[in-house]
């Protein structure tokens, strides 16, 4: 029996022990299938996810670049926008730049007409009274003691005149026929020494004569005059030779010869009065388009320059008149004519 209840007894303890190994091989299978399964599913189920995730951002990157790629396009359009923009604006710019240099130009050139007509609307105002009577006033043999006070009137009343001068070598004569043709009056010859019977002998001898004088004239003043007064006048009857040689011979000097058509009668032998000279002088201008008017400027000849002023203002009162020098342009006055 006691043994029946040890055997018993064993058997009793032994059956704990299976049940228990059991019960640990259970825990055991759990814990392996559970590590099982974390170590299958938990990866797969975060491959899923990551792939998942992958998939989500590639679409996001997808979106992103087609994003890119629209924000692309829409920064090259106003890109190209801004440059049309641009490129017309700067045209706009140049066309308008261009319009306002025509402009300038219309303008530059509108002032010149204006400034042309301006001037010849100003010209016959002025010439209208130089062409319907010019006044010549000329000075024969001069240089002289007179020479400048007669440069001195003319300078006051801002007139210029004509000198027909002779050969005369002195200091002053040299000075006085510097300042005629500084001060702006035309220079002309009246042969070198005013000797009749020397210059009118022969052409060869008025040659030589004529010759003299313009050399001496350019090398005291620079000027080759071409302006010439023969001694008495064209119409002198002191000259055997006919004065059709001499004409001739200025021809081919081209020399313009001059005589005048009113005389102040200063050249007289008894001294006229300034009041007669002047009335003499200022004669008939009014009535002539053309009025060459002979002065002497000769020692011995006061009158002269004491009627100048008087003479000067009278004409310069007349309407119309204008007192000019002679030129080489100047239409002459002759006594006697080259083809007569
Ligand atoms: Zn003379």
């Amino acid at each position: 029996m006691i043994l029946q209840e040890k055997g018993c007894n064993m058997e009793e303890a032994q059956q704990p022990k299976a049940v228990d190994r059991k019960k640990r091989v259970q825990r055991l299978k759990k814990i392996i299938l559970l590590g099982l399964t974390i170590g299958i599913v938990v990866p797969w189920v975060l491959c899923i996810i990551l792939f998942g995730l992958v998939l989500r951002m590639n679409d996001a990157q997808k979106n992103m670049s087609s994003q890119l790629l629209q924000l692309e396009e829409l920064i090259k359009e106003q890109q190209t926008s801004h440059r049309q923009e641009y490129e017309s604006l700067r045209d706009k710019l140049l066309s308008e730049e261009t319009e306002l240099e025509e402009l300038a130009n219309r303008v530059t050139d509108e002032i010149g007409r204006v400034e042309a007509a301006a001037s010849v609307e100003a010209e016959p105002s002025v010439q209208k009274p130089e062409s319907s009577h010019k006044v010549y006033l000329t000075f024969d043999d001069g240089p002289s003691v007179h020479t400048n006070e007669i440069l001195d009137i003319l300078k006051n009343y801002h007139v210029k005149a004509t000198f027909f001068v002779l050969g005369k070598e002195d200091e002053d004569s040299k000075q006085a026929l510097q300042r005629i043709v500084e001060e702006g009056h035309s220079l002309g010859m009246h042969s070198y020494d005013h000797q009749y019977s020397n210059i009118y002998s022969s052409r060869e001898a008025f040659a030589a004569d004529f010759e003299k004088i313009q050399d001496y004239l350019f090398q005291v003043t620079g000027v080759t005059s071409k302006l010439y007064r023969f001694p008495g006048g064209s119409s002198n009857t002191v000259t055997d030779v006919d004065i059709h040689v001499f004409i001739d011979y200025l021809k081919e000097q081209n020399t313009t010869y001059f005589d005048w058509n009113i005389s102040s009668g200063d050249a007289a032998k008894i001294s006229l009065s300034a009041e007669t000279i002047v009335e003499n002088a200022t004669r008939g201008i009014e009535s002539r388009p053309v009025s060459v008017i002979l002065f002497h400027d000769a020692a011995g000849r006061e009158s002269t320059v004491q009627a100048l002023p008087e003479i000067i203002e009278r004409i310069q009162a007349m309407e119309g008149t204008e007192i000019l020098p002679i030129t080489e342009e100047t239409e002459p006055v002759q006594h006697v004519k080259g083809d007569e």
